[in-house]
């Protein structure tokens, strides 16, 4: 179906139809978004906001490294901040970075101006949007831990600066407020040698290589772990280490790890994933909350 863009106001960066995401997303799973809109600076979101009527639906989207987008695909527009968002700034120990920017590019540039704290961010392959969302978090760090202050515009198009405490971070979750976008994020760090920082970049480089299937089609931690316990833990002790649904499994290397095999549907990771909780709850008495995020239509 085409003609969406014609009912949306006008902006200077780049609306694009009926926009395939099977191909773009990590799961690479993933029907059309209706319009994918990538805005040229905040201005141009806040104008395409305030102006944007109120009935269609927008959906905001990262790297899709913790999305399972089902196959109907996302009705509406789906928001994705890209380069005009990518900036990093400097000024001593703080560092003003853009949402659209790489958790990995932040990491690199903070090791190569030698400041620490940002390590943990190197192996996760999402945008800064998408971890301020998630309170993404590894080796005993997260983003709420490094947070002074996000910039977030909503539905209106109004601009918010945010305090931490503003942000409600828990486990693998923020809850700002309802339907904002997070543009701009302050950090801070602390001065270090750069040899240091990154020896234990490599050193957390190393532990992710060897226990998470980074180089397979995948959405991270499927479920998040329950208080005290790891999720892969009770996948295994329910006997669902081999279960598959079509062409979707979970990793060898690490079974809260869903894997697309190749040819996988979203269809076939939400069953499998599903199937698993299903499985969990009754061997184990533990309910599994989904750690990724599902979206979209299921036809
Ligand atoms: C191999 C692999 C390893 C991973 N390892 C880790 C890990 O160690 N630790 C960890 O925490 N996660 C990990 N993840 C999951 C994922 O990378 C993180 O959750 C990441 O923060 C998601 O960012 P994203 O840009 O991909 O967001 P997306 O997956 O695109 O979106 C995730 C959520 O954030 C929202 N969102 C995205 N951008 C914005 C924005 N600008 N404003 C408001 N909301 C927004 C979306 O609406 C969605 O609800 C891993 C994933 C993979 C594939």
């Amino acid at each position: 179906m085409t003609g969406h863009v014609a009912k949306l106001p006008p902006v200077r960066g780049r609306l694009l139809e009926n926009v395939p995401m099977a191909q773009r997303s990590w799961l690479k799973v993933g029907g059309p978004v209706d319009v994918l809109f990538t805005p040229d600076g905040e201005d141009d979101l806040m104008s395409f906001l305030a102006a944007c009527p109120k009935d269609i639906p927008l959906t905001v989207i990262g790297a899709t490294s913790n999305l399972l987008i089902r196959d109907g695909g996302i009705r509406g527009v789906a928001i994705q901040l890209g380069k005009a968002f990518s900036g990093i700034h400097f000024a001593g120990a703080t560092i003003a970075a853009g949402a659209g920017a790489s958790c990995a590019a932040l990491s690199e540039a903070a090791a190569k101006a030698g400041i620490s704290g940002f390590e943990f961010l190197s192996g996760i392959p999402g945008l800064i949007g998408g971890a301020l969302f998630m309170n993404a978090g590894a080796y005993g760090q997260d983003i709420a831990g490094i947070l002074t202050q996000a910039i977030a515009v909503d539905r209106e198009g109004q601009r918010h600066e945010l305090s931490p405490h503003a942000m409600h971070f828990s486990y693998r979750q923020s809850q700002a407020g309802e339907g904002f976008i997070f543009t701009h994020a302050v950090f801070r760090g602390h001065p270090d040698e750069t040899s240091e920082i990154r020896a234990r970049m490599a050193e957390m480089k190393a532990k992710r290589e060897a226990t998470q299937p980074i180089h397979e089609a995948t959405a991270g931690s499927t479920f998040k772990n329950p208080p005290g316990m790891r999720a892969w833990e009770l996948i295994e002790r329910a006997g669902c280490a081999d279960m598959r649904v079509g062409d979707a499994h979970l990793s060898p290397l690490h079974r809260n790890f869903m894997i697309n095999g190749g040819k996988a549907t979203a269809f076939d990771c939400e069953t499998l994933g599903e199937e698993v909780r299903r499985k969990v709850q009754e061997k184990t008495g533990i309910s599994l909350e989904w750690e990724v995020r599902i979206v979209g239509d299921a036809t």
